[in-house]
């Protein structure tokens, strides 16, 4: 009977670890969805932080403005 034993104790202590882990580790905070929503490019010419909507894309290159994107050089 003693590999019986072995294998109830096994699963009560492989149980007891699973509850801990589970009491100890904070809960979470759900993913947002929307995170694309509120990303933000850096401009390539000023290092401006923009949001997504407002950038102008110069090929794979965003920009702040058309400023910055028509700028000399
Ligand atoms: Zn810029």
């Amino acid at each position: 009977m003693g590999v019986v034993r072995f294998f109830l104790l096994l699963g009560v202590v492989f149980w007891v670890a699973r509850f801990l882990w589970r009491w100890l580790q904070p809960t979470p905070p759900p993913m947002r969805a929307d995170g694309s929503a509120h990303a933000l490019s850096r401009c390539s010419r000023c290092g401006t932080l923009t949001p997504q909507e407002l950038v102008v894309w110069q090929g794979d290159r965003p920009y702040c403005g058309l400023a910055c994107r028509d700028g000399g050089g």
